[in-house]
């Protein structure tokens, strides 16, 4: 009975903008509703209060602007609440949680900055979210019930950036919500977990999706749903390329690259469970459900050179120069340990005879936002090698098929570019992407030649 339920369940994610007020939670309803398949619903914060609260987790100390935040976040709350009538439960259910991110925000005000407590408070974005929607799904008549994700989601305890326990999601997902399935739509928080003292984590802005994901895999799910605010992933981003548009299907790998490489629809981690369990993702628009939204498979029909182009604005180029480099073996080594114990993922890489140039990886920085090139990491490096670091460049990543095998590629981009400088160049090492590295002042122009030339 279980295992064919597992594999028939849909799970839906809804995002920030989705779940923002009564009337865009009406809309997720009519969603989940329309889908009897849909048994499992993962929700985001309302837009705008993930934000605040990081704000307030940083420890506002001037008490009337602290207040100010906390009356901001009430205000959203409070503004779906009294749509839904609420009943005495949920209405103190609501207060609880209010209360509690005062507090939470007092004690970090007043007694600083704790880690655990931050977390702590992150949370609550997203636990009234599934409290409201639990509650509309009721009031609709459906069976629906609200699950807190901290029973499933184990992480380690790096909070800010936990990391997932797959293994361990899966065992407790079995124990704590399969069950629950049968009977129930269940409505539970993205964005948060707990690590094995039960102590509440955040997974990293935007983790809703990977929350979502890991769900999917644990439950083998049949289809992931991104329901979100655009319809599916563009060629490019249309703010920036008016002639962008929807792309019907798009494989793993290829989505997986867009989202490191900038494309803000998806957390670049998402899609890891996702594929490792092999289900397929569907991102769609939560205004209009019935456009055709964008699938994310292991393989498409169709497998063009260039299906999208991406592109990260505020990269960061630290290049490293040692004279020791000169023949010497395990400078990388020892500069990339360096780097790993300050958690910087590193993207880019060129290296010439006696230095190394890189871009570091700002998708994956702490929930509360930390600089990456700290005064620690400068001294750390300063007595291996001489750093520079410039700023205001551009990350430009084309995506496709076997890009690294293609005689014309190169020739066609560097054609484009030709009237602007290229700061740094990586291509080869997969064949799903080649990226340049230009000045964030040129990137708007060079990104609509390289649409033209490339997609349109
Ligand atoms: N609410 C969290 C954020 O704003 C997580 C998410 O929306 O995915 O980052
Ligand atoms: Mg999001």
């Amino acid at each position: 009975m279980q295992k064919n339920l597992e594999s028939s369940v849909i799970v839906a994610k809804f995002g920030g903008t989705s779940v923002a007020d009564y009337s865009a939670l009406q809309r997720c309803a009519d969603i989940i509703q329309n889908n009897p398949a849909i048994r499992l619903v993962v929700v985001s914060a309302a837009a705008g209060v993930t934000n605040r609260l990081v704000a307030l987790s940083k420890g506002v100390e001037n008490e009337k602007e602290r207040l100010q935040l906390l009356s901001e976040v009430m205000d959203i709350q409070h503004q779906i609440s009294q749509h839904l009538s609420p009943t005495p439960e949920l209405n103190s259910q609501l207060r609880d949680y209010l209360v509690r991110m005062a507090l939470l925000s007092n004690q970090l005000a007043e007694q600083g900055v704790e880690a655990a407590k931050q977390d702590e408070l992150l949370a609550f974005g997203e636990r009234c979210s599934s409290m409201f929607l639990a509650e509309l799904l009721r009031q609709r008549g459906h069976t629906a019930r609200d699950f807190n994700a901290c029973l499933a989601i184990r992480t380690d305890s790096h909070f800010g950036a936990a990391e997932a326990r797959p293994v361990r999601i899966s065992m407790l997902v079995r124990e704590h919500l399969t069950p629950l399935l049968e009977n129930y739509c269940v409505v539970t928080q993205g964005f948060i977990g707990a690590d094995a003292a039960d102590r509440v984590t955040t997974l990293g802005r935007g983790g809703s999706d990977l929350s979502a994901a890991l769900f999917a895999e644990a439950l083998r799910a049949h289809t992931l749903q991104i329901w979100t605010d655009v319809d599916g992933i563009y060629t490019c981003d249309p703010r920036q390329v008016p002639t962008a548009r929807p792309i019907p299907e798009i494989t793993f790998a290829e989505a997986a690259e867009m989202a490191t490489f900038g494309a803000k629809i998806l957390h670049p981690a998402t899609l890891l469970p996702a594929q490792r369990a092999k289900v397929p993702v569907f991102i769609g628009c939560t205004r209009e459900p019935e456009k055709a939204g964008t699938w994310v498979r292991n393989t498409t029909q169709k497998r063009p050179m260039c299906r999208a182009l991406s592109v990260r604005k505020g990269q960061v180029l630290l290049t490293a120069r040692s004279l020791n480099m000169l023949h010497a073996r395990g400078f990388l080594a020892e500069l990339f340990a360096i780097l790993a114990r300050h958690r910087i993922s590193v993207d880019l890489i060129t290296t010439s005879e006696v230095s190394v140039a890189l871009t570091l990886d700002t998708t994956g920085s702490q929930s509360t936002g930390k600089a990456l090139v700290s005064e620690a990491l400068l001294a750390e490096l300063a007595p291996l090698c001489d750093v520079k670091v410039e700023d205001g460049l551009a990350l430009i990543a084309l995506i496709g098929h076997q890009l690294s095998e293609t005689p014309e590629v190169a020739g066609r981009v560097f054609q484009v570019i030709a009237p602007r400088n290229i700061r740094m160049i990586s291509q080869g090492a997969s064949p799903n992407n080649l990226c340049v590295l230009v000045q964030e002042t040129d990137a708007a122009e060079i990104l609509q030649a390289l649409h033209s030339n490339f997609l349109d």
